[in-house]
């Protein structure tokens, strides 16, 4: 087995224009652990998100994922994008294809699988996140929980050393949220290095090794669950935690 994959995240700033969106990230992000990432609207968390996975560019400072630098070099953003997987809030399923083609499409055009191996992982996947039975459907006729689901299944099809989060459960009505909140839970269990926004405190207290409180594009606090629930350093994130509960 390879060793679970780490991030190393030093001075990192994004600018939109004028604005400073990041404003010198530096974190550890440690391998095979969940990490949860939460903060206000606007403090930069899907910005951050974003430069992990090389979608949206970055003006200064480092990213290592596994150890490699991760830079704006074609070759360099190409493996970036293989290995770490990103899940949305809206889902970013491909409205025209099938549950079972948007999870075999990836394999099969960047990783060159056959169709016949690409739709057994997929089947697979699928009966993982529960959703085996809606392979041939559009995602139109699909409940947001199943569609989530499919999102995760996609990405894991990739066989990703990295999951991101954004937010996945906020679209999602109560009972979805379970469905998709446990399937995360279990992949957790198995030692995927991920990083989910979310305000679910009780999915960041079940299963998170750390949680990262951002503002105003920094990382303010990094602290374990219980600690930063029940106790947090900052006022801001006192305000912030008292506001969402
Ligand atoms: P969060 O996910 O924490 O709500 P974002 O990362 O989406 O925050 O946004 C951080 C800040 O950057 C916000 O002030 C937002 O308006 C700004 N921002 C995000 N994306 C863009 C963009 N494409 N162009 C200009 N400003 C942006
Ligand atoms: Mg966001």
């Amino acid at each position: 087995m390879t060793a679970p994959t780490s991030i190393k995240v030093r001075s990192l700033s994004k600018w939109f224009g004028s604005w400073r969106a990041l404003q010198g990230v530096s974190v550890d992000i440690e391998g095979g652990a969940c990490t949860v990432l939460c903060g206000p609207s606007g403090s930069g968390k899907s910005t951050f998100l974003r430069c992990l996975n090389g979608l949206e560019e970055w003006q200064t400072g480092e990213i290592e994922i596994g150890g490699i630098a991760v830079g704006d070099q074609p070759r360099a953003l190409t493996r970036l994008r293989r290995d770490v997987g990103m899940v949305f809030q809206s889902f970013n399923l491909f409205p025209h294809l099938s549950v079972l083609d948007n999870v075999t499409l990836a394999p099969r055009r960047l990783l060159h699988r056959r169709r016949k191996d690409a739709e057994e992982q997929a089947m697979r996947l699928l009966q993982r996140v529960g959703v085996a039975r809606q392979a041939d459907k559009l995602p139109a006729g699909l409940s947001g929980g199943q569609k989530q689901r499919v999102a995760i299944a996609r990405a894991l099809a990739m066989e990703p050393k990295v999951l991101l989060f954004d937010e996945p459960t906020s679209a999602l009505d109560p009972e979805s949220v379970k469905e998709v909140l446990d399937v995360m839970i279990e992949l957790a269990k198995g030692g995927t290095t991920m990083v989910v926004v979310t305000h679910e405190m009780g999915f960041a207290r079940r299963v998170a090794s750390r949680v990262l409180f951002m503002d105003k594009g920094r990382i303010v606090e990094t602290a374990e669950p219980e600690a930063f629930f029940t106790c947090p350093c900052s006022e801001r994130a006192k305000s912030f935690l008292a506001d969402i509960g």
